[in-house]
């Protein structure tokens, strides 16, 4: 993570790295990852991702291609072959540890945005929702859920704060949208 304040993007542009599934999942979560790559073309905006031709990770990328954004991948060399390694980025770097990945997306970003997924997207989601309410950086954090696929995740979150476990602030450091549009509005915002 950069620290607090810190100027991103090489021209100020936003670039936003999406979190999602990168296994075989119901078709319409692929077409969601497909709108946002599409949504991010539009706005001129550039694509992070972790860099695997797979599933959901791979579609958008694809999609934010097609319509003309620059995408960078980062992926570990163990996961090459696994994720299908998205040779068709405009830059694919390949890491040798998670935690370079992870710190390389970070690096790349201006805004982070969490499509439905597994407990590598949850990974990945509670690293910079964490790091955001603990101020090591002020970037968006955005979860797009359109379906309830993180309901009960975010119940038991907000059940945190009943219980003194997690404070308000804590909470209020994740934008959760359910539409493209808003969640693509909240990657934007400075
Ligand atoms: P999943 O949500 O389980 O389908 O995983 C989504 C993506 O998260 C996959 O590309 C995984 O390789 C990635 N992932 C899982 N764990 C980590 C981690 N600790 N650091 C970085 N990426 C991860």
């Amino acid at each position: 993570m950069t620290q607090h304040g810190e100027k991103q993007g090489e021209t100020g542009r936003v670039t936003v790295c999406v979190y999602c599934a990168s296994r075989p999942v119901p078709e319409r979560y692929v077409r969601l990852a497909a709108e946002v790559g599409t949504g991010i073309a539009e706005r001129g905006w550039r694509l992070v991702s972790g860099g695997g031709r797979v599933s959901m990770m791979g579609e958008v990328a694809r999609a934010a291609r097609a319509g003309g954004a620059r995408t960078v991948g980062v992926i570990p060399r163990e996961l090459v072959e696994r994720e299908v390694a998205d040779t068709e980025a405009d830059e694919l770097l390949v890491v040798d540890t998670m935690r370079e990945r992870k710190g390389l997306m970070d690096a790349h970003a201006t805004a982070f945005l969490a499509l439905p997924g597994g407990i590598g997207t949850c990974e990945e989601l509670f690293e910079v929702w964490t790091s955001r309410y603990i101020g090591m950086h002020a970037k968006p954090v955005v979860l797009l859920d359109p379906d309830g696929h993180y309901r009960p995740l975010l119940d038991w979150s907000r059940g945190l704060v009943e219980s003194g476990f997690a404070s308000r602030e804590s909470l209020e450091a994740l934008t959760v949208v359910e539409d493209v549009e808003s969640a693509l509005r909240a990657c934007g915002v400075e």
